[in-house]
């Protein structure tokens, strides 16, 4: 993983957040290839394996052996579900994550691509980790959050728009709870897209 989204990653355990630190054992220039990624708060590990990184158990392998047949339009649906601009950050979850590269591209952003269904590669825009229904990145960091999953629950959901920045968008399928931070802007039988409410402002009055 390119060592900048590397500095947006952080510790999935409930406590405060604070930045990893990294131990790396193997690089290619400034990505990361192998390596270890340490909390100093709880200790946990994560291991950074052929530049992707792992949050969840790595028994399972990384792909989920559902590949569905490829979308030409994908990239451009999920650009424009989003509405991402130039120098944003994103993140992909699960079939979404294959047009990471595309859309990174496209648009020029930086792309967390999570869980995808087969190795996608990486660059200086897009890095792959996998994690169970948790964004392991820093709160209010990312403009977008791009779910195509169908086992997240509310909380988890509620969890992930924390990823978010204010004005943030966030789309996942039609059948899973949108949560209270998220006001919903738009909704057919498979997503439904919606957007961070801003932090409430108080009104003083004499
Ligand atoms: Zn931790």
């Amino acid at each position: 993983m390119f060592i900048e989204l590397l500095d947006g990653l952080r510790c999935t355990a409930d406590h405060p957040q604070i930045p990893l630190v990294a131990a790396i054992l193997q690089r290619d220039d400034r990505l990361v290839v192998q390596g270890v990624l340490g909390c100093p708060t709880c200790r946990r590990e994560y291991e950074i394996e052929d530049g992707a990184v792992w949050f969840r158990d790595r028994t399972g392998g990384a792909g989920t052996g559902e590949l569905l047949p490829s979308d030409d339009e994908g990239a451009i649906r999920v650009g424009a579900f989003l509405a991402v601009a130039d120098g944003a950050t994103i993140a992909l979850v699960g079939d979404w994550a294959r047009y990471a590269i595309e859309l990174a591209e496209l648009v020029g952003l930086r792309v967390y691509a999570v869980n995808p269904p087969e190795p996608i590669g990486e660059s200086e825009r897009v890095g792959t980790l996998y994690s169970n229904n948790r964004l392991p990145v820093t709160d209010g960091s990312l403009r977008g959050v791009a779910i195509d999953e169908a086992r997240w629950s509310g909380d988890e959901l509620r969890l992930a728009a924390r990823a978010l920045s204010p004005g943030g968008r966030m789309v996942a399928p039609a059948m899973l709870p949108v949560p209270a931070e998220m006001e919903e802007i738009a909704r057919d039988d498979r997503w439904w897209i919606g957007e961070k409410r801003g932090p409430l402002v108080a009104l003083h009055r004499r």
